[in-house]
């Protein structure tokens, strides 16, 4: 899926760098492919996903199809990275969270800790970022 049909809310888009700069850093040899979630495992269950403020990282094309210390690791320094970059906790990354037979990585916009609603960003007005 490209990118642009993913329909991500506008603030998913300051994800997508960090994720290619980790799989980078961990998976050089692996193309970095998102899902938007509808098509896959969260119907019903993952609102965030109809809004655009969730995306999922195919991860069955890691080394360790996505099941293994790699996947895990990656899931993790996703995690450490979008806070360190992008504010503490402002977005959450969900590891296999539909258990082993469905590998991914989960990443959502944390609507429970976040300093601004989604229509101060869609109206393109940033003051808020920290
Ligand atoms: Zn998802």
């Amino acid at each position: 899926m490209q990118r642009h049909e993913l329909r991500l809310a506008p603030v998913m888009a300051p994800v997508l760098p960090v994720v290619d700069l980790v799989f980078k850093r961990y998976a050089p040899r692996t193309r970095v492919e998102f899902t938007a979630g509808r098509e896959w495992f969260h119907h019903g269950r993952w609102s965030l996903h109809h809004s655009g403020h969730a995306l999922d990282i195919r991860t069955r094309t890691l080394p360790d199809h996505g099941v293994g210390a790699l996947s895990a690791r990656i899931a993790k320094v996703l995690q450490e990275m979008l806070d360190a970059r992008l504010g503490p906790k402002r977005y959450r990354v969900l590891y296999n969270d539909q258990g082993p037979t469905k590998p991914h990585i989960h990443i959502q916009f944390n609507k429970g800790a976040r300093m601004s609603e989604p229509g101060d960003w869609e109206a393109g007005n940033r003051s808020n970022l920290a």
